[in-house]
Order: structure tokens, then sequence, then C-alpha cells
């Protein structure tokens, strides 16, 4: 059993609006409502890949209630505890003239000590069944920057691996509970790094630098420029096919779910980067977030090339 861990879910609204204009107002059709979360995106694309993922975190008031009765549609099993604050609500204004999206982002609820502990509580208990637990996004307020290192803790306490998936802050304090695996993209190994930009020989030392943290991969995430894995004593690059691109938000969560069902199924480590990166893809060519098609990751599986290189 695979455990998603989303500790500030939200509401997702998304408008279209022509000519989107600040300080004007526009008259649109209702927009489209979805259960958003990073974790839950993965959570999708293991239920597509046939797996019976649970997700967990936090959820509140009434569009806490309006997500658990979507994962109920969607039949993705659940175990959030319920909080005192609202879950955050997400607004994106889509503006296909201009080819434009703008986000107003809720910083979501305040979750407090006692909900803090409630979920330790559950988590724990979820662990001693899990067979691998995928944290992603950000941090909800209230909760310490050090969260994911605990989490990461009590994780390796009872020898679960660990996917991170995050940045900033809670991802400097993620690394040292030494999960994994973590999954920047590059502009998060950027941030870490304190660098505007690396090349790839820069990526590859900033990554063996965090697995010299403990962390057992970094799975560096390239866009259409596919992905490097990097251990202690390799690495392996991907490259991947070019596809029509719809929409590739959310290819990060689909790529991290595309990882943990090909780790869960000890695939060798190439293998695993192939699934990886065909699901981000097979994300990227549909209209949907956290969305693939399982025949067409097969095809992309197929026409992803890795290569493999050995670097002390
Ligand atoms: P998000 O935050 O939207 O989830 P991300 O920045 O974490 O995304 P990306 O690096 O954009 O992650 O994408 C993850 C993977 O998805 C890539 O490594 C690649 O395999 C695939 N992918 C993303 N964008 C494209 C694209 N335009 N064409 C082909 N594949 C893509």
């Amino acid at each position: 059993m695979i455990v998603t861990v989303t500790l500030n879910p939200a509401v997702d609204i998304a408008y279209k609006v022509d000519h989107f204009k600040i300080g004007h107002g526009h008259r649109v059709e209702p927009g489209r409502k979805t259960a958003g979360g990073k974790g839950l995106n993965v959570s999708r694309v293991l239920k597509k890949l046939g797996e019976n993922p649970v997700c967990t975190g936090f959820l509140g008031g009434n569009n806490g209630k309006w997500i658990m009765d979507q994962l109920g549609q969607e039949e993705l099993e659940h175990t959030f505890i319920e909080i005192k604050g609202e879950t955050r609500t997400c607004l994106a204004f889509l503006d296909e003239e201009l080819g434009t999206q703008t986000e107003l982002m809720e910083k979501g609820p305040v979750v407090s000590e006692e909900e803090q502990e409630e979920f330790e509580e559950v988590l724990k208990q979820l662990m001693s069944e899990a067979g691998m637990i995928i944290a992603s996004g950000s941090l909800a307020s209230g909760i310490p920057a050090s969260y994911y290192r605990e989490i990461g803790e009590w994780a390796r306490a009872v020898h679960i691996p660990i996917l991170l998936d995050t940045s900033g802050e809670a991802l400097e304090k993620g690394i040292e509970g030494k999960p994994f695996l973590i999954k920047p993209n590059k502009d998060e190994l950027c941030n870490y790094m304190n660098q505007p930009d690396l090349t790839l020989d820069e990526m590859i030392a900033a990554a063996k630098k965090i697995c010299g943290q403990g962390v057992q991969y970094v799975l560096v995430s390239l866009g259409k420029e596919g992905a490097i894995l990097v251990g202690n004593d390799h690495f392996l690059k991907a490259e991947i096919p070019t596809v029509q691109v719809v929409n590739p938000v959310g290819s990060g969560d689909s790529m991290l779910a595309g990882m943990a069902y090909a780790l869960q199924k000890k695939y060798s480590l190439e293998e695993c980067l192939k699934w990886a990166c065909a699901c981000g893809t097979a994300n990227a060519m549909e209209q949907g977030t956290g969305t693939i098609q399982p025949h067409i990751v097969q095809e992309l599986i197929r026409k992803t090339k890795i290569t493999q290189e050995e670097k002390g």
C-alpha cells in the first residue's frame, strides 16, 4: 500500500476569462471545480496504474467536506484529520487568447498542535501497513518548516521509504529527515543551491551533495528536457520523446507516482526512471491535472532512452 500525504489541500476553481485585465470586472461561465493538492494528483495517477493508494493530511470546513465527497466519487481511499480551520480555495483565471494563467492561492488554514499530534498518530498507524510514503506540497500555516523532517524520521524508524516533493524551507529541512528520494524540478534545485541557474554538471554535483546528506536518490525533473536520477555513485539521464502538449500542470506529481509505482514493483533503476518520465509526459498530453492513460504510458516507456554514467 502506498500512502500519499497532502498537508495543505485546496478546492481549485478554474475560470475561463478572455482578455483578462487587472482592475476590471469579467463575466464568466461557472468555474471548473476540482479537489486539488499535489498528493491527491499522485494518488489519482497511482489509481490509474492499478494501485489502491490511501490519501491523508488535513481537511476542514465545507471545502474539506466537499473534497472528501469528491475523493469518494473518485473511489480514492482517504483518512484525513478533520481540522477546525477551513481548507483553502485556489483560483485560476485562464485566458486562452493570451495563453496566460493567473492564480490566486490562499495560504491555507492554521493547523493546531493538537491536530498535528492527531495526524502523527494516524500516519504512524498507516505506516504500520504501508510499503511507501509520498509527501508532496506546501505546509499549511502553523505547521513547522521541519515537519517533513519529522515525517521522514518516523518513516525511517519503521524502514519505510519516503518520497518527498516540496520546495523552499520545507525541502531544506525535509532533506535532514533523509528521505529515500526527493524530486525537485530545476528551479527548486537552483533555489536550494542559492543559484540563479545550474548546468547539467552543476545539477549532478548539487544532487550528489544532497545524497551525501543521507538521501538515496535525487530525481531532478527538467520539463520537456526529461530528467536525471542521481544516486551516491552513479547517475542516469532520461531523454523523452517530443509530444503534443495539452496541459503540463501536475506532470511532476504524475512523475512521482510513476517512480513510486515502479520502485514498489522493484523494477531496475533504469525502468523506474522510464516509468517516472512516461507518467509525467502522459499527464502533459491530457487536459486534466494528474491524468494519464496507461496505454500511452506504455508507449512512452518504449520511446524513452536512458543513458548511464558512473561518476565517483
Ligand atoms: P508540476 O509542478 O506542474 O507538477 P514539475 O515542475 O514538478 O511540474 P516538470 O519538470 O515540469 O515537473 O515535469 C515532470 C516530468 O513530466 C518531466 O521530467 C517530463 O518527463 C514530463 N514533462 C513535463 N513537461 C513536459 C513537456 N512539455 N513535454 C514532455 N514531457 C513533459
